[in-house]
């Protein structure tokens, strides 16, 4: 693990590397073959043979690396691990000592200095996310600088790595002792169901905390809600204890419906009072202009990309369509929340997505408020990408 490979930075891209930007990528560097085994430490050099920083070779969907430390002398080691982690907790106290938020992210990547790496904590148990093979690698490290620091019943992790970018299906307990599941977690006084041992999706995404309060808080009131996409309906909860008077929950997962109907019963609320459709949402969309229904506030948080049988959808071509339908469905002075996570694009393209759709419908709307990152994802200063979480609330005014 201790294996240091040398590679040197394309002049053009020195500067940036010098500035702190944290990940490294392929095309910017001059000798990357030479990388071998993922967890390897990079020293990365400028052009010349002049130490910039040091990191590790992993391997993502984007880049083949993060960078870790500027000092040359700094080990990559337990210790390394515990205080950035030690850090990163400090940041997080105001969320350990909120009694009615019980789930959170207390270590993001890059944003808390190890790209790669992501910690969630849920009533109790920690999940730790690995994103590459290379940061696997460090593993030993990560285990033994968290038993260190937290108090925990469990430790569960999700390898979100393989050849293919899939999620490795094997057990995900690592230590402690072995939850049973579902736990029930606390956000803002609402009760959310959590299945840790389950796959990558545990239930409920804690990016959304601030929009499902803003739902329950600002906008739920009175309306006849469509939430697509809805996966365990966690936004209908909210939706639903902020006194909409109804939910349509739809998704094509068979599991979202059982899983919706268990999230509205540990809030108490009546869930044969809402409707949970399995169905795929564009269909739905045929299926409510047919029958001519409405609604006044439609929650839209697709995946990035989707395939089902008939189509495949991808946010970054097939948003502002998907717009159209729903504005098509939504009551005049209605709410639509559009949301993505797409990181292949930023805010301004997403509100130019919405600006075109509305055109296209020839109708006409204000921004209400809008959504990123809440505050437990901390986002790296050279690094913007990082907040890949868009939502826009948008009032159809005509
Ligand atoms: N909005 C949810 C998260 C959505 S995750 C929340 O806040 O918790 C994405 C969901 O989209 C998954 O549950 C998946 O089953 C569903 N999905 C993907 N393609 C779909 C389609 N064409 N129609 C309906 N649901 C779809």
């Amino acid at each position: 693990m201790t294996n240091i490979v040398n590679i040197h930075a394309k002049k053009k891209f020195v500067q940036q590397y010098q500035k702190g930007f944290p990940l490294i990528n392929k095309d910017t560097i001059m000798d990357a073959g030479v990388l071998q085994g993922e967890g390897s430490i990079i020293h990365l050099h400028d052009h010349s043979g002049k130490f910039i920083a040091k990191g590790y070779y992993g391997r993502q969907n984007k880049g083949i690396g993060w960078i870790l430390t500027t000092d040359k002398k700094q080990k990559i080691d337990e210790s390394f691990f515990e205080h950035k982690m030690v850090e990163a907790m400090n940041k997080r106290q105001s969320f350990y000592n909120d009694t009615e938020t019980t789930a959170f992210r207390i270590f993001n990547g890059e944003g808390d200095g190890i790209g790669g790496l992501t910690i969630d904590y849920y009533a109790g148990y920690y999940v730790i996310n690995w994103y590459s093979a290379g940061i696997y690698a460090f593993k030993e490290f990560v285990i033994r600088a968290l038993d260190n620091i937290a108090d925990y019943k469990a430790i569960y992790e999700k390898k979100r790595f393989d050849t293919k970018g899939h999620y490795i299906d094997d057990d995900d307990f690592v230590k402690g002792e072995r939850g049973e599941f579902p736990t029930i977690v606390k956000e803002n006084g609402m009760q959310y169901a959590v299945y840790l041992n389950d796959g990558a999706m545990v239930g409920i995404f804690l990016d959304q905390r601030d929009v499902r309060k803003a739902i329950r808080d600002r906008y739920a009131i009175d309306k006849n809600a469509l939430n697509t996409f809805s996966y365990t309906g966690a936004f209908s909860v909210a939706a639903a204890l902020g006194g909409s008077v109804k939910t349509t929950n739809v998704d094509l997962a068979k599991r979202s419906k059982g899983k919706t109907i268990e999230q509205f019963s540990v809030n108490g609320i009546d869930f044969e009072q809402q409707d949970i459709i399995v169905m795929d949402v564009f269909d739905y969309f045929k299926y409510a202009k047919r029958k001519n229904l409405t609604y006044d506030l439609v929650i839209l948080d697709p995946p990035s990309f989707a395939r089902s049988k008939k189509r495949t959808f991808s946010t970054a071509k097939d948003y502002p369509d998907l717009l159209k339908d729903a504005i098509q469905i939504t009551e005049k002075n209605g709410l639509i929340i559009a949301s993505t996570n797409n990181a292949s694009f930023g805010m301004k393209k997403f509100k130019g997505f919405i600006k075109k759709a509305f055109e296209e419908m020839g109708s006409s709307y204000k921004v209400i408020e809008e959504f990123s990152l809440p505050e437990d994802f901390t986002v790296h200063p050279s690094f913007p990408q990082g907040n890949y979480l868009k939502v826009v609330i948008v009032e159809k005014r005509s």
